[in-house]
């Protein structure tokens, strides 16, 4: 699988990455959801370049695992 057929397997929209919050605003996916106590739903967006790595990080354990890696859940990578 390519590194297009990964990023297709997410929604994009603008946003702000939350690594690269300099960058300003970029073309992002939600990679995970938070639910702070009180305080709603917070997104975590990532932008390209973080999903890559994420998936990347993904790969690498799930082969040091032995397990499948399924393509398309970067935010797990965050634990
Ligand atoms: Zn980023």
């Amino acid at each position: 699988m390519d590194t297009d057929e990964i990023l297709d397997l997410y929604q994009w929209s603008e946003g702000v990455c939350f690594r690269h919050p300099g960058r300003g605003t970029v073309d992002t996916t939600v990679v995970k959801r938070l639910h702070p106590r009180l305080d709603g739903e917070h997104e975590i967006r990532a932008c390209r370049d973080c999903v890559l790595a994420m998936e990347t990080i993904r790969e690498q354990a799930a082969r040091r695992a032995g397990s499948e890696y399924i393509p398309g859940h970067a935010g797990e990578a965050l634990g």
